[in-house]
């Protein structure tokens, strides 16, 4: 199908609702509120047609029902979670296809136990990953109901994407996580460019997302557990981790603690 319009609809203090369109009907992902979403289909003169969820959490459904109340949008979420009524569901290896562009659904779990990701579309030629609550610019999402090396599955499984692929994550948390990873790794350059533009983006009031999987690849420590400076610094947090799985797990409560 032709190039789509990415647009993220601020949601809450630090939520994102992306939203891609095609200049006449619209689809959003993660709606935790129906009321910005109203508001930009009623300013854009767009018509709802889809409605993608990656997880159960709130601040990712509360506006579904509302939505789908609203708009003639059909709605698709995780197979095994509970969701709003009137959810399809689905699980990785299936696709949808939304305005025109094929959605691979890929099992992401960690974050939640049935987590999914939805990978397709394009916008500038760029395939679009909804990533929900897995992976952040400079982080990954807190372990509520996966463990660590479900987790690190999931985040491996996502940096094998195409490097391009722009990385529509669900929330603001860029420059917190920037300045754990610059703890991780104070000697990395690309990070420290990447902070000083976001930086520069934040001061703006503008999103630092979305970001690229080959970004990520060479500033998020979570994405980077193979990487020697970033073994050792983990090692140094938890001296028996040696496995990337144990590795990935010693960053995570490492982070968990962080107070940046
Ligand atoms: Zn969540
Ligand atoms: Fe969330």
């Amino acid at each position: 199908g032709p190039d789509l319009r990415l647009t993220p609809l601020p949601a809450f203090n630090d939520n994102y609702i992306w939203a891609l369109d095609n200049g006449h009907q619209a689809c959003v992902v993660d709606p935790g509120d129906d009321k910005p979403v109203l508001a930009w289909l009623q300013d854009k003169g767009l018509q709802l047609i889809a409605i993608l969820v990656t997880h159960h959490h709130a601040d990712h459904t509360g506006g579904v029902a509302a939505l789908l109340a609203h708009t003639g949008a059909k709605a698709w979420g995780p197979a095994f979670e509970a969701l709003p009524d009137g959810v399809q569901r689905l699980s990785g290896g299936q696709q949808i296809e939304v305005l025109g562009h094929r959605f691979d659904v890929l099992d992401v779990p960690g974050h939640t136990a049935g987590h999914i990701a939805f990978m397709g579309g394009k916008v500038d030629d760029a395939p679009l990953l909804f990533c929900g609550d897995t992976l952040f610019s400079g982080g990954c999402g807190r372990l509520f109901e996966g463990t660590p090396a479900q987790m690190w599955q999931s985040l491996s499984s996502l940096a094998t994407l195409p490097r391009h692929t722009l990385v529509c994550c669900a929330h603001e948390y860029t420059l917190s996580n920037l300045r754990f990873a610059q703890d991780v790794e104070p000697d990395n350059a690309a990070l420290q460019a990447h902070m000083a533009r976001c930086l520069d983006l934040r001061q703006q009031g503008l999103p630092t997302l979305p970001s690229t999987i080959g970004l990520e690849l060479a500033i998020n420590p979570f994405l980077r557990v193979g990487e020697p400076c970033v073994r050792s610094a983990a090692q140094a947090q938890c001296p028996e981790a040696q496995h990337d799985t144990d590795i990935f797990a010693a960053l995570r409560r490492w982070k968990d603690q962080f107070k940046g």
